[in-house]
């Protein structure tokens, strides 16, 4: 795709269906430009064209609009020590069509997530998609698309994780491969906007941060900035699996959750049998649990915010809802109260799977990001 078809996509991910004539003055583009695209376009049914009844109508017939061709799809998935996900996103219904896999943390994920793509290609065969964008917890060579390390998965030491997906699909579209947070903070983008400066804290298998500067997604030289997962926290002795002990994952996150609430279930058989329950109905060891682990955190995320000073702190986790309800409390208040008049607000997005923000790759190539031109 060109500069004009980008920014043409670019204004109808943003503002929807738009007249050839509204496209125009939201981008630097001429009307030739807007026009040739557009026809290009229509003919590759990336977008569709018609009339919008709705609107009040000037003299003469209404101006046709263009919109987002329905089939036109962004593939996303998510591979998590929890499990693998899998989804088609239709950007212009906003429909998303989602498969969730277990597997067995001791094998190789990434036959399995092909798979699991594979079946839902074929069960949507309507599909036009146009990208792929791979969510994944470790260090990401944005570059050259390969996973560098995961702790979460020892076999993964440079591995051409995009190639496999390409060969294997025999995908003839972009395919990225980005952290979870860096995916997650793109659908942020993606639905609301860069409004604001953000900071985001994923906590999925382990903990990272991205960060949202004056619109744009910092990616850095390395492409990951925010990795903060195994800054090693003074006051904790317990191993990571890194080998090191004392990681931020060690005490923040769902591997840190899960080990501790096994731990208080074992002195306490009467507790619900999740982690996330428990904090829903306000068993104090849980919420306690949670209290300690936020605690861990609070001296980094306070020292990001001074530096960063975000408008907005946000947290993608699969939590339930009532139990970010906690969270949430938690954090505003202890935010508020480190940073005074600076404090950011704090939202979370509860039972939030990545996957959706791999998918949300997809959203910032159409748009002609400058991260993800090929
Ligand atoms: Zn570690």
């Amino acid at each position: 795709m060109n500069k004009s078809q980008h920014a043409i996509c670019s204004a109808l991910l943003a503002k929807g269906p738009s007249t050839r004539r509204e496209i125009c003055a939201v981008s630097d583009l001429s009307w030739a430009a807007i026009s040739q695209s557009a026809s290009q376009l229509l003919d590759m049914k990336l977008i569709a064209e018609g009339h919008n009844d709705d609107s009040p109508r000037k003299k003469g017939r209404p101006s046709s609009q263009l919109f987002l061709h329905a089939s036109l799809a962004c593939a996303g998935v998510s591979i998590n020590r929890d499990g693998i996900d899998t989804e088609l996103w239709f950007p212009s219904s906003g429909l998303r069509a989602r498969s969730e896999r277990n597997y067995d943390v001791q094998e190789d994920p990434v036959p399995t997530a092909i798979e699991s793509l594979r079946q839902l290609l074929a069960e949507n065969p309507d599909a036009n998609v146009v990208c792929l964008g791979i969510s994944f917890p470790g260090l990401i060579d944005t570059d050259r698309k390969n996973v560098i390390s995961s702790v979460h998965f020892h076999e993964f030491l440079e591995r051409p994780i995009a190639m496999e997906f390409e060969e294997a699909l025999g995908l003839d579209v972009p395919v990225f491969v980005e952290r979870n947070a860096v995916c997650d903070m793109a659908d942020i983008v993606v639905r609301e906007g860069a409004r604001e400066d953000m900071l985001l804290l994923s906590l999925h298998s382990g903990v990272s941060a991205a960060v949202l500067v004056d619109g744009q997604i910092l990616y850095g030289n390395s492409g990951n900035i925010g990795e903060l997962g195994h800054l090693n926290h003074p006051d904790s002795d317990i191993p990571c699996a890194c080998g090191r002990v004392g990681c931020m994952e060690t005490l923040v996150g769902w591997l840190a959750w899960e080990r501790g609430y096994k731990r208080l279930r074992r002195e306490d058989k009467s507790l619900p049998s999740t982690f996330n329950e428990a904090v829903a109905l306000g068993a104090p060891e849980a919420v306690a649990l949670l209290r300690e682990s936020l605690h861990a955190l609070f001296p980094l995320l306070g020292n990001l915010c001074v530096l960063l000073k975000p408008g907005k702190v946000m947290f993608a986790t699969n939590l339930s809802s009532a139990t970010a309800t906690v969270f949430s409390t938690v954090v505003g208040r202890r935010l508020e109260k480190a940073l005074s008049q600076h404090s950011p607000k704090v939202e979370l997005l509860s039972e939030y799977s990545s996957v959706d923000g791999a998918a949300a790759l997809g959203a910032l190539w159409l748009s002609g990001h400058p991260h993800y031109l090929i």
